[in-house]
């Protein structure tokens, strides 16, 4: 296995490999988060949980990994600019999943790649009707690999179609990279599933 930096998270101060915690850096008007990684500045690590969310956005512990002495954002507002972060970020992997034609789009579309066990995960519309979801047959791994999020307007968008209410991602890389999402966006109680 490659060997992965380690950060330790200001709230319940274990250690993690890099990429299981989110980025926060030091800018001039306050806490940011740094999704991409890419900002300057001094940074601090937290994990996409709400309880150590809630512990790091704390003066003490704040000012103790990042100097910040500055306002310092209420937890709700800086959960809701996380789950944009990573909406965003399920959204282009979305788009770079089905232009890399590893996507199958619609009940009929997906039903067919689940028949020939391609798909490798499920994303289903929060409107999306209950029927629909339940005509389609699943392998028990598929009845795990799965997450509601977006509308059918939105999914349609991603798309350039109109609406659509399920996919299905149909490579094993970019189906983990959604998976980590969906499952970062669990861990602050959004998503269904
Ligand atoms: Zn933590």
């Amino acid at each position: 296995m490659k060997h992965q930096p380690e950060r330790t998270c200001i709230g319940c101060r274990n250690v993690f490999a890099k990429d299981e915690v989110i980025r926060v850096v030091s800018g001039p008007t306050g806490i940011v988060i740094d999704y991409r990684e890419k900002l300057p500045g001094r940074a601090g690590y937290v994990c996409p949980k709400r309880d150590c969310i809630q512990k790091s956005l704390n003066r003490e512990n704040l000012a103790r990994a990042l100097r910040q002495k500055g306002r310092l954002p209420d937890p709700e507002e800086f959960i809701s600019w996380l789950e944009k972060s990573i909406e965003d970020k399920i959204r282009s992997l979305i788009v770079m999943s089905a232009k890399a034609g590893k996507l199958a789009a619609g009940f009929s579309a997906v039903q067919d790649a689940v028949e020939k066990d391609r798909v490798r995960m499920l994303l289903f519309a929060q409107d999306l009707s209950a029927g629909t979801k339940e005509k389609l047959a699943l392998t028990p791994v598929l009845m795990q690999r799965q997450a509601t999020l977006f509308t059918r307007d939105e999914i349609g968008g991603l798309l350039s179609r109109e609406l659509v209410g399920l996919i299905g991602i149909t490579d094993e890389g970019l189906a983990n990279a959604v998976w980590k999402e969906t499952e970062r966006l669990k861990g602050l109680i959004k998503i269904s599933e």
